[in-house]
């Protein structure tokens, strides 16, 4: 069906490490985890852990060790650069790529680093992580982009907001594709009206990178990416590592955020040399090994081709759409007659108008070895955007969940796909749930 020949779906299954694991249900049999939480998390590949091994054997100091292993340690280590920068098709000499431990601390980083004052405008939008809204709340004038009824980014008043505010905005730092949707937005179409009202663009790839090909050079004059930044966590990497992508010019600039071995050219008792990025905003031993299993996951991602991985997420994302439909009881957050599966990573949202989704959930984990994800996702604005809260809705919330009053927290669950995922444990999620909803008193 897709991933033809090395790469079938059975292969790609036997490459996550822990794919055949099994849990223990509540009845005392025990079956397959099912990981519908691949948002969160994306399991690890083989191959990648085979990739580490191999380097460990070359492991040791970088930059500055003159010996045999230091040297090929230190090529390794900029070859993953390389690996990253041909990944996003980004011109390296232009662009620092940046080795940092998560998109957060990219975020963070970056936030930072563009000196920002509250004279500055930052537009975002109401379908953020809070990674991509927290870091930019204490450094600029924060406002953001409304959303359709359906949820998705309102456009229009993106334009609105960057005219009335045109010489203001300095940034438009919004996502390739939410966690909770799992909508992708136009980055390149958002990117070229940023430009054209002189805006730079970051966008937050951390749940479009696993799914889609990224392309920060654009297809137009006007429509390149000036800043990206992702996890290797969500794309088959262990834990650990991401990169932040963006010009040298921003970076050579200031003082890092942080200071001390490896990003200096020379120190004296008063004075500092920087060295250039990206060394200058890599304080510190770089975390090698993490930069080895990002590079080689993103090797492995390019192997079985997007096409592939897309076709086959489509598939599942359809499956899953047209099964849930038929349950009376849920509210579908996404499942929109306009909106094309082209636009959209495998991630579903949805409740049950008689049963919490924190119990709905935990039940597809006791019932079926099943895991999901249930809350707000740390997009809490957006949630509570989906969810038509009102104002008085959301300070009530905010007060229950201070003062531990748990039980009624309004909330979604999320199932959310990656590439090895199969039909057969969609349709063993759609038995679980009948059989969760059937049995709800
Ligand atoms: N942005 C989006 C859209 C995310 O989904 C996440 C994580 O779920 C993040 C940012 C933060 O990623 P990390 O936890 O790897 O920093």
């Amino acid at each position: 069906m897709f991933f033809k020949n090395k790469y079938s779906i059975d292969n790609i299954r036997k490459y996550i490490v822990g794919f055949d694991k099994k849990v223990i249900l509540r009845n005392g049999k025990k079956t397959v985890y099912i990981n519908f939480d691949n948002a969160a998390s994306t399991p690890v590949l083989l191959p990648v852990l085979d990739k580490v091994n191999h380097f460990l054997e070359w492991y040791s100091s970088i930059h500055r060790g003159t010996g045999y292993k230091s040297r090929i340690s230190t090529d390794i280590y900029e070859e993953c650069r390389d690996i990253v920068s041909s990944f996003v098709n980004c011109d390296k000499n232009k662009n620092a790529i940046i080795f940092v431990k998560n998109t957060t601390e990219g975020i963070n980083k970056l936030s930072y680093r563009l000196n920002l004052s509250y004279n500055d405008i930052v537009l975002t939008s109401f379908m953020e992580h809070h990674s991509n809204d927290l870091p930019w709340r204490n450094k600029a004038k924060l406002l953001r982009i409304k959303l359709l009824d359906n949820g998705q980014l309102d456009l229009d008043d993106l334009e609105y907001k960057l005219r009335l505010y045109q010489g203001k905005v300095k940034l438009v730092a919004i996502t390739g594709c939410s966690n909770v949707t799992g909508y992708i937005n136009d980055i390149h179409f958002i990117s070229s009206i940023a430009h054209s009202y002189g805006a730079k663009i970051l966008v937050d790839a951390a749940q479009l990178v696993p799914h889609r090909k990224v392309n920060m050079k654009g297809y137009k004059d006007d429509d390149y990416i000036d800043f990206l930044v992702f996890s290797g966590h969500k794309m088959y990497a262990p834990f650990g590592t991401g990169v932040l992508i963006g010009p040298k010019s921003v970076f050579e600039n200031g003082d890092p955020e942080y200071s001390g071995g490896g990003c200096v050219l020379s120190v004296s008792e008063d004075h500092v040399y920087w060295d250039s990025p990206p060394e200058k905003e890599e304080a510190g031993t770089p975390n090698v090994v993490g930069a080895v299993s990002l590079a080689s996951s993103i090797k492995i991602l390019e192997e079985i081709g997007f096409k592939n991985i897309v076709n086959h997420e489509k598939e599942l994302t359809k499956h899953i759409f047209s099964k849930l439909q038929t349950f009376k009881s849920l509210n579908l957050y996404n499942v929109k007659k306009e909106i094309s599966l082209n636009n959209i990573v495998g991630v579903v949202p949805f409740n049950d108008k008689n049963i919490s989704h924190l119990l709905l959930a935990s039940l597809l984990s006791y019932e079926g070895g099943i895991g999901v994800r249930n809350g707000c996702f740390c997009a809490h604005p957006y949630v509570h955007k989906l969810l038509k809260l009102t104002p008085q809705e959301i300070i009530k919330l905010q007060q229950d969940i201070l003062f531990g009053r748990l039980e009624h927290i309004p909330g979604l669950v999320r199932v959310s796909f990656g590439m090895y995922n199969t039909k057969s444990e969609v349709n063993k999620f759609i038995k679980t749930l009948g059989y969760i909803i059937e049995n709800k008193d």
